[in-house]
């Protein structure tokens, strides 16, 4: 791309790597770990193209360097050499959008145009809220191009706005060597705290310059549009409700009673104001709100004073990385069964993970388990995953799983 970093040594950097990861590579995997490295030319400088040659010195692939994570190559062209300049970006923007463009009909105007490695932008993700664009970079590698990618992704998108997000490992990068903070604004201006946007004729309002993720869990809305249609008549619990967007659509789809609970009072307040946004609507204005302030591992260890027809779990990512794994599993199985005790018979609950150290299988094991151990006879309704605007290319991309039972 353009504006690549300057450097003394105008050789290409050139890895060979082990064998498994040659055929990690080959097969189309979009990480180079750095222990897998036997051999490199020169160092790198962060964001430089890289190539990796198989030991019998075929082109395996190329990609972006990064000398701060253990992931020190992430792909871009694997199979055959490709020239990676700015018509090549836009090719792989354009490709994304083609990818979105009969998923959503007017009415819903924030959603997913980049996720990362599945859409050739690997550690990258762009969502659209509206007229702004918030950008989020999971690695450094991106910080020198953040110039050429804003001007790219403002001019194609035509958009008003871009805001800048960091994950936690670069933000101190960003700011010593770039003069980049989580939140730069890095096009326009607006009250960036508080964009209102649609999704399937709801309206949402989502802080995107310090709000977690990009402002809002876009992954969950296909989810969210499930529970619309099995939510008439029933009480609905969202436990780890973040800003209430199951319990709208639930709300929507004729629940007589929702209630959204969280340890933020940020996030309650944000709920609160989203569900004031849609009291238009009859079936919102007639259901009932609650909210209730509180740890989800201590109240739901509580003695059971209520049930209701229907409960959600979605807490954040229990195991965020291997070391965490096994308390995790476990603290999902007490989660769940605790969370089960708060269902009614005839009730509805759906368990969702979003640990990419969990995989599907293991988390719909926990969660069936724990349903067989309450004794209730229960149907299986569905397993899912992330909305279509998230699409997963490779095993560590997918971390998504939801569960629908009916007891
Ligand atoms: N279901 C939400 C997303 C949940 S994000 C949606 O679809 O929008 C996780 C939420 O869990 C955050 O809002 C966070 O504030 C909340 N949270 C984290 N730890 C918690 C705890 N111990 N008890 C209750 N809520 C918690």
């Amino acid at each position: 791309m353009d504006g690549e970093p300057k450097r003394k040594d105008s050789r290409r950097l050139r890895f060979r790597v082990s064998r498994s990861a040659e055929r990690a590579l080959s097969r189309g995997h979009p990480w180079l770990y750095v222990d897998r490295i036997r051999d490199q030319n020169r160092e790198g400088t962060l964001g430089e193209l890289a190539v990796v040659y198989s030991q019998d010195n075929r082109f395996l692939a190329a990609g972006l360097y990064d000398p701060f994570s253990r992931i020190r190559m992430r792909v871009l062209a694997a199979g055959k050499a490709e020239q990676i300049d700015e018509a090549w970006w836009r090719a792989r923007l354009q490709a994304a959008l083609a990818r979105r463009q009969p998923l959503f009909a007017s009415d819903t105007t924030a959603y997913r145009l980049i996720n990362g490695e599945s859409d050739g932008f690997p550690g990258l993700v762009l969502d659209r809220y509206d007229k702004t664009l918030v950008l989020k970079i999971y690695t450094g590698i991106w910080l020198p191009q953040l110039p050429v990618l804003n001007e790219m992704f403002v001019q194609e998108l035509g958009a008003e706005a871009m805001v800048l997000r960091l994950s936690r490992n670069i933000q101190e990068l960003a700011q010593s060597d770039f003069n980049y903070r989580d939140g730069s604004v890095l096009t326009g201006r607006g009250d960036f705290e508080s964009i209102l946007f649609m999704e399937n004729g709801l309206r949402f309002e989502a802080n995107v310059l310090l709000g977690q993720k990009t402002g809002f869990f876009l992954d969950q809305r296909d989810n969210r549009g499930r529970i619309e249609t099995l939510a008439q008549g029933r009480s609905v619990l969202n436990l780890f409700s973040f800003s209430g967007g199951f319990s709208l659509y639930a709300a929507r789809g004729g629940a007589s009673e929702v209630v959204n609970l969280d340890i933020s009072q940020h996030a309650l307040s944000a709920a609160e104001k989203n569900y004031a946004l849609n009291r238009d609507h009859p079936s919102v204005s007639s259901c009932r709100y609650h909210a209730v302030q509180a740890d989800a591992f201590e109240w739901l260890r509580e003695p059971v004073d209520r049930c209701f027809d229907c409960v959600l779990l979605d807490p954040p990512a229990l195991a965020k990385n291997k070391q965490e794994r096994d308390a995790a599993l476990r603290a999902y199985e007490s989660l769940n069964a605790a969370a089960l005790r708060r269902l009614k018979p005839g009730g509805i609950f759906i368990s969702a993970s979003c640990s990419a150290q969990v995989k599907d299988e293991e988390f719909f094991e926990i969660v069936t388990r724990v349903a067989q151990q309450s004794g209730n006879r229960y149907r299986d309704i569905m397993r899912t995953g992330h909305a279509e605007d998230h699409p997963a290319s490779f095993r560590e991309a997918h971390y998504l799983k939801a569960i629908f039972l009916e007891f």
